[in-house]
Parts: C-alpha cells; structure tokens; sequence
C-alpha cells in the first residue's frame, strides 16, 4: 500500500546498536545498505546463509575475536529496509557492543542518525510515513491500549482506512476534471452521477476517521492533569488513590523548596500526567512566587484543572479568586475531598465553574466518580479498533474536512469546487506520506532512537 518514492542509487552503509543501552543477554547491531555480504565476509571470516542464523566469531581487523554470536542476512528487497540488512547478534554488554559497532565503522559503515532506517524503508516503500510513526508509537507506548492501537496502525488499518477515503476523492475529482474539460456537461451532469451524494458519504466516513483518530491521540499523549488546593487538603492521598498500589510511579521532582510531584497513572489505558503544584495564594514570599509561577506555566499545559477543597469548609473566596483566573476554556473539576469527615455522600454535581465531584482520597469513596469525569472531560469513549495517531494526523484530517466543506459551499462554480477538491485531497495524502516535504520527513523520523 506504501506509495514508491524514488530510490537514491547505492545506499551508504548504516549502523546501529539497535538494542538499549545497558547490559542485557543479547545485543543487536544492525546494518543497512547496498551490498553487506563483502563486510560480513570480512567480519566473520564467512557468508551468511540468507535468513538463517549462522554462528560466527566477529572479528577484529588483526584477526582477534571481539566476541562469538549469531550473524543474521536479510537480502534486499525482502528486510526490513529493502535493502541488505544484517543483524549481529552479540552479547548485550555496552562496551563490546561498542567495540563492534566500531569494528563495522572500520569496515565502511558510518553511524546511523535517528530513525534512518525506518526512514529508508518509509522510502523504499516498505511502510508508509503513518506505518512508520506507529513503529515510534508502538516502542514509546505507555499503556497496554496504546500499544494495541499502535499495531493497529504498524499492520496498515489506519492508512487503509486513508486509502480508501483517498479513493473516493479521486473518483470524485475525475468526476469534475472531467465536467471542466468538456464545458457541455455541467453541474446537472455530476448530480446525474451523484457526485454531491457522494461528497456527503465521504465527509461523513472522514468525520468517523477522526473519532477514532481523536481516541488514538488520546491514548498516545494522554491528558495532562494539574492538581490545585491548600497544603493538607488532601492532594498527595488523591494522587496515590488514583494511582493504585503502584506508589512508586509517583515520584517527587526537586525544585525549590516546594516541590512539584508528578504522577504518572491511567484509566481504562489513557495515560494521565498529573501534576500536583504549589499553592496558588497571593504572597510575598520570594521563593513561594517562583512555585506559584510554576504552577501557572503547568496550567498553561494542562488539559483540566482539578481543584481540590475540604468538603468541610468548601471553596474560600481566595480559590473562587483562583478559578476565575484560569483560562476561560481551560476545563476543570472542583474535588470535594474527605466527604467522611464531613458526613456527606460520593456524588457528582454541576456547579456554575464545571463539574464537582465529593470523595474521599482516604477511603475511596466517590474515586470513580472522579476517574469517569477526567475521561469525560479527556473526550474519551471507548470505540473498538482505536488507531493510535497524532497530532499531524488530526490536523491533516480536519484540513480535509474544511476543504470538502469548502467545496460545498463553492457549487455551482465548478473550478472553485475542484481546487477545493484538489487541497482536500493534498491534505489527506499527507498522512501516509504520498505528498510529504524532506522537513516534515526530517521531523518525524529526527525523533526516532538511533538503531530504530
Ligand atoms: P496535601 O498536603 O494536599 O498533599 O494533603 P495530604 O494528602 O498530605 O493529606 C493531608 C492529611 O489529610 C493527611 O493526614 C491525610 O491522611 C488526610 N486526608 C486526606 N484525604 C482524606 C480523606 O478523604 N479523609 C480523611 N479523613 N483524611 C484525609
């Protein structure tokens, strides 16, 4: 389904060690490029059987042995990057791995940059660009949601769900390139084949795309949640409730001498970065200003507010203060924490700022509430076979939707109607990269792991 850009001729050798930093049992290295057999000849003293595991001493050049392993030959095309990929198969310490990297630099391979070789196989045509954002997903996934979605996208659903969206543009597009060429036919003609009946079902099917596509976005960069409220009224027991018996993903930052403790959670596989702040009081306390002015850059971050009071006393004037400050868009979540104390029930209300829920942090009481409404407000509801996409990708598809809008409200001037048709479709090919300029590929691939 990948697009076949053009090949550049004799690819330059590449390198990697392709497994992580550390020590581990085994360790990869991985070469890409026009013709390895000659390097594996001069490393191993022998030629690989193609697809087979050989077992081989790699070798340095005065003939000593660097280390013994498993010598493995994809012939091109049929690699990962299309072209001739070896994997050696090492010992996973980090300083003979080292030293066979620069063994294979000797024998004429150079360093890898990040995500080249997913970058060449996006380019012979192995995968297309949003196959190839799915291999980053896929390692980066912080929950087990995200990662079902990202493979998802790595076998091709997304992109062929694009492709068949693609289709129909196409179809449509000659439809009207064709009344333009022949001035006789004219808008009666593309009502005859239903060119318009056509153009709703497509706007349609691309506003179910970018719901599933929101959701992957959701579970691929989560919600950024900032939790507010006076010390003692409960901020760091909500943190830990809602983060399980896991303690230990909730991990305090050093700052100044108020901390910002970050939590990193999730509910139903959306992940959840909650910060827990500094006050917002009025001071004149030098260093309280600089964790005050902190908070403020997280708020700015944020997807929703939570502000936490003790039920017992309510929302002060000062917090009242607080929230009329927030961001007019910003959402937010008034907690009513420790209800056991103050005799009240678990329960969810509206209130004139956004929801408000009564919990408490101590007993649990009332904590799904407060879990169901963070989803709530995330835009979450859970839709099976979720792509996992980004930001690039809900923009191009919005991008889509707007010109096919457009194009709607251009009729009956046809030439209007086709370059609205002719952009929509630019912006839907930019997602599996059929259209995709060297920055936007220097970008995606530049923030893959060197050896990916
Ligand atoms: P923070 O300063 O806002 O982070 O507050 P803490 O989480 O440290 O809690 C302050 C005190 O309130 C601790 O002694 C908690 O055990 C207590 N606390 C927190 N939530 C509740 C609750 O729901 N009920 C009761 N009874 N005590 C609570």
């Amino acid at each position: 389904m990948a697009q076949k850009p053009p090949m550049t001729p004799r690819p330059d050798t590449i390198a990697a060690i392709a497994t992580a930093p550390g020590r581990g049992g085994i360790g990869v290295i991985r070469l890409s490029g026009a013709d390895l057999l000659p390097l594996a000849q001069a490393l191993c003293g022998k030629r690989p059987v193609p697809r087979q595991a050989t077992l081989a001493d790699f070798r340095a050049a005065d003939g000593s042995a660097i280390d013994t392993g498993l010598l493995l030959h994809f012939p091109s095309p049929g690699s990962f990057t299309g072209e001739d990929v070896l994997e050696l198969q090492g010992h996973g310490g980090p300083v003979v791995l080292q030293m066979l990297l620069a063994r294979c630099l000797d024998l004429g391979a150079r360093l890898a940059e990040p995500g080249e070789f997913t970058r060449r196989a996006y380019l012979n045509g192995k995968l297309d660009l949003a196959q190839a954002e799915a291999v980053v997903d896929l390692i980066d996934a912080s929950t087990a949601a995200a990662a079902r979605s990202a493979v998802l996208s790595l076998h091709g659903d997304f992109s062929k769900e694009i492709h068949a969206l693609l289709e129909q543009l196409t179809e449509l597009r000659a439809l009207v390139e064709a009344t333009l060429d022949f001035p006789e036919e004219d808008v009666d003609f593309l009502e005859a084949a239903d060119a318009f009946g056509r153009l709703e079902r497509l706007q349609q099917r691309l506003t179910t795309v970018f719901d599933r596509a929101q959701q992957g976005s959701l579970l691929q960069g989560g919600l950024n949640v900032v939790l507010i409220g006076l010390p003692n009224v409960g901020k760091s027991s909500l943190l830990n409730r809602l983060a399980g018996d896991d303690l230990s993903i909730v991990t305090s930052v050093a700052g100044t001498t108020r901390d910002v403790v970050r939590g990193r959670l999730q509910i139903e596989g959306i992940p959840l970065h909650v910060i827990d702040t500094a006050g917002l009081r009025a001071t004149d306390d030098e260093i309280e200003k600089i964790g005050i002015a902190r908070t403020w850059r997280e708020i700015e971050r944020a997807d929703v507010v939570v502000l936490l009071v003790d039920a017992r006393h309510g929302v002060s004037a000062e917090e009242h203060d607080i929230l009329a400050q927030l961001p007019a868009k910003l959402a937010r979540i008034t907690v009513y924490n420790k209800i056991d104390l103050a005799g009240r029930p678990a329960e969810r209300h509206a209130e004139a700022t956004g929801a408000a829920i009564s919990l408490s942090a101590k007993h649990g009481e009332g904590l799904d509430l407060l879990r169901q409404e963070l989803l709530r407000v995330a835009g979450w509801h859970p839709a099976e076979d979720v792509f996992i996409a980004r930001e690039r990708h809900l923009r191009a598809l919005s991008f889509t939707r707007e010109h096919i809008a457009a194009a709607q409200a251009q009729l009956p001037q046809l030439e209007l109607f086709a370059e609205e048709l002719r952009l929509a479709q630019l912006a839907l090919s930019s997602i599996t990269g059929e259209f995709s300029s060297d920055d936007l590929l220097g970008e995606i691939f530049g923030r893959f792991c060197i050896g990916k």
